[in-house]
């Protein structure tokens, strides 16, 4: 995977940790959900009471994973960390559920990909902190209930619609993470070269903050791109001229676009004459899984304007057709 969007992996992790905001009063932006999210933990605290189960939804790299752990850190609480695709087996939740301490913090990422059983293993544990475990085989099989700490879910999901009701429902609050805006990325670019110890103008700052796809982690990835460059390339401070050259290098236009982005667009306008064309069928002609598509490009190629969704399918706009330099033909759909 080797697009400015995808996912995180390795060195990229441990860097990501070391950049992450520790309390509320160091994360940027998202101002409604955070004055939200201290409402429920400070009343929760008052009345000492474990906090309501908390579900984040938003898309890769918006603060999911940094907003679960400064809950922890707010409430004093440890923290446990499991993802949807992690458990494949409702014992493998059992055994997260019936070790948790009084008050834990339990982040499950990806939530909307555990597995159905284990679904619902998880609405009894949060509704009655019980779980029913399943003692014997066949006809002679019976359920043992067992209670549990009182503990915190916070689930994560890139995309809330795909939850079944009855888990949806579960949450006591539900905080909606949307893309930054160029001011709360300069912010955190300042803040994480600071902590690079690399010096970045406040005209780089906002380079890097345009091409960022309203995404902290593209943020910080794209610095990280960008002083490498500036060490090896030049004297090591980070200019507009030092950024513009290492975005090029790195495939990062002027709109943030990067190489799934434009072989999405590519594909749209050339293959499919601009649509209108399903999802999936879009996402095969790149090599992509549906969902990768769905959720790290489209949201932004939408948001842009690039793309439109319709009934019939995705279509290119306009902008896309002049953004990619490509001459419509008579027919194309828009
Ligand atoms: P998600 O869980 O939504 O995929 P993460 O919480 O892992 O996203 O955030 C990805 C990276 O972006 C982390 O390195 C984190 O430090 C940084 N980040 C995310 N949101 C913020 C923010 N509001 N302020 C500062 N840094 C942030």
């Amino acid at each position: 995977r080797d697009t400015v969007s995808s996912e995180a992996d390795g060195d990229e992790r441990a860097l990501e940790s070391t950049l992450r905001p520790r309390r509320l009063a160091d994360f940027v932006g998202q101002d409604r959900v955070c004055e939200q999210l201290s409402l429920v933990l400070r009343s929760a605290q008052q009345r000492n009471r474990v906090p309501d189960h908390i579900l984040m939804s938003g898309g890769p790299g918006l603060g999911k994973t940094t907003l679960a752990m400064i809950i922890a850190a707010e409430l004093g609480a440890p923290l446990r960390i499991t993802s949807g695709p992690a458990i494949e087996r409702s014992g493998d939740l059992a055994a997260i559920l019936s070790t948790l301490q009084e008050g834990e913090v339990l982040f499950l990422d990806e939530i909307h990909r555990m597995a159905r059983p284990a679904e619902e293993m998880l609405y009894v544990a949060m509704e009655d902190f019980r779980v029913d475990v399943v003692v014997g085989k066949g006809p002679g099989a019976t359920a043992v209930p067992i209670d549990i700490s009182p503990f915190t879910l916070v689930g994560a999901t890139t995309r809330a619609g795909l939850l079944p009701a009855p888990l949806r429902d579960r949450f006591g609050f539900v905080g909606h993470m949307d893309f930054y805006g160029a001011a709360d990325l300069e912010l955190i670019l300042r803040r994480s070269a600071g902590m690079l110890d690399a010096e970045l103008d406040d005209a780089a700052a906002a380079e890097i903050a345009g091409r960022s796809r309203g995404t902290p982690r593209i943020a910080n990835r794209l610095l990280r791109r960008v002083r490498d460059y500036a060490e090896v390339r030049g004297d090591g401070r980070l200019t507009v001229a030092t950024a513009r050259s290492a975005l090029s290098l790195y495939e990062v236009d002027e709109q943030g676009l990067d190489r799934l982005d434009r072989a999405v667009l590519h594909a749209l306008l050339r293959r499919f004459r601009g649509g209108p064309v399903g999802l999936s069928t879009l996402a095969v002609s790149v090599g992509e899984e549906p969902e990768t598509v769905e959720v790290v490009a489209e949201p932004f190629l939408v948001r842009s304007g690039y793309i439109a969704r319709t009934p019939r399918g995705r279509i290119a706009t306009p902008d896309a057709w002049a953004h990619m330099g490509i001459t419509p033909p008579k027919d194309a759909a828009f």
